[in-house]
């Protein structure tokens, strides 16, 4: 059996490239993780998730337990024989979206009662609860059921919040059945205040986890800040557990959180925004809704090797949107988490080779320039990523 573990395979600076071992397989870090919230990549088949290279995809256990309901997805083989992903899984506790649901749920000192956005039928959370789901679905790595409150809050809220949620974890940690290759990661509160995330990291180390998520942020502070509370608790987490930024981000989120020493990602915007015709590029995005894509025959990006740039052009997928084919956002949610991917390995193939720092140089100037104008195929100035 394979015992869950990161080992490291080179560094520069904080930045680290590793191993992840799971149950379920060996994931490449840095890695990021495409979000399959109710268990389906919205939009793509699993073949074409694993043709990006994606080595880990993440479900959500409120989606999950509202429907088609935990158990039933345990009766049926567990989540990974359910959305047919033999790779490791990663769900969330539910404790985000809960807490999203503002008049729809109670918080009390135990747990959350809510009702359900889907038929407003009543439901409860506890740290023991959203363990124990995350048991059923089998997922390879669990996550510590907490609260994150709202950015911006006042000190002692979110002292209050964190320290609650720091109870939680103990609860989700002595709920939790330990099995070979799978794993808890504790979630580290305390906003932007630097002794709070400092306080959270000794709490969830004293418990002991298998790895270590940094949770609220990306919740409106900015990108400034919220590198400023990297550089401050990424350094405080053991060295050889995997560290986790949750919900994050846009290519240069990652790309900072990378050189601050985070491994792990997830976040919605690029499957998001190919379902609205937005697409990633090595110079920023593309709105394919835009008239001036109508008779451009260029693909996407020519580095790209997803079916919409291998085969199709920008004003087939202009095209797609205006009429509102559902080919569309299926062929541009795979072109964007192709990029996405593609980022990961460049920016993990650069710590390998010692070249970081270059390479990042270069992927900021190329997102600070404008998109390419006809005059430039074949982009020849620009290396592909490999
Ligand atoms: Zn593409």
């Amino acid at each position: 059996m394979t015992a869950f573990r990161w080992r490291a395979q080179a560094r520069s600076g904080r930045a680290r490239a590793g191993f992840l071992d799971t149950a379920h397989g060996t994931v490449a870090t840095p890695t990021f993780m495409p979000v399959g919230t109710v268990g389906t990549v919205k939009a793509m088949t699993m073949d074409a998730v694993r043709s990006t290279g994606a080595g880990i995809v993440l479900g959500n256990t409120y989606h999950l337990m509202l429907r088609p309901g935990a158990e039933r997805v345990r009766a049926l083989g567990g989540l990974h024989r359910f959305m047919d992903w033999p790779g490791p899984i990663l769900t969330d506790s539910g404790g985000f979206q809960v807490m999203s649901l503002g008049p729809l749920r109670k918080l009390d000192a135990d747990g959350v009662t809510f009702r359900s956005h889907i038929d407003g039928s009543k439901h409860r959370l506890t740290p023991e609860r959203s363990t124990d789901i995350q048991h059923a679905l089998d997922a390879t790595i669990s996550m510590c059921f907490d609260e994150c409150p709202a950015l911006p809050a006042p000190p002692e809220v979110i002292a209050q919040s964190m320290r609650m949620s720091m109870r939680w974890a103990e609860r989700c940690r002595t709920a939790f059945v330990a099995r070979p290759g799978y794993a808890q990661y504790g979630i580290i509160q305390g906003g932007t205040e630097p002794d709070l995330r400092a306080e959270s990291v000794r709490a969830l180390t004293d418990i002991g986890f298998e790895g270590y998520a940094i949770g609220g942020l990306a919740v409106g502070e900015g990108q400034e800040l919220m590198f400023s509370t990297l550089d401050v608790t990424v350094g405080l987490i053991p060295d050889d557990a995997p560290r986790y930024l949750m919900g994050v981000g846009t290519p240069d989120d990652l790309l900072g959180a990378v050189e601050r020493g985070v491994d792990m990602f997830d976040c919605v915007m690029p499957t998001r925004a190919g379902r609205t015709a937005r697409a990633y590029t090595e110079r920023g995005t593309l709105n394919l809704r835009n008239a001036r894509h109508a008779t451009d025959s260029r693909p996407i990006s020519p580095h790209c090797d997803c079916l919409a740039c291998s085969r199709h052009s920008r004003a087939y997928l202009h095209h797609l949107f205006r009429a509102n084919e559902i080919l569309g956002p299926m062929l541009l949610t795979w072109h964007n988490l192709a990029y996405y991917q593609r980022l990961m390995r460049g920016i993990r193939a650069a710590i390998v080779d010692g070249t970081l720092p270059e390479h990042a140089a270069h992927l900021r100037a190329q997102w600070a320039m404008e998109d390419w104008s006809p005059d430039e195929m074949p982009f020849p100035d620009i290396p592909p990523v490999p």
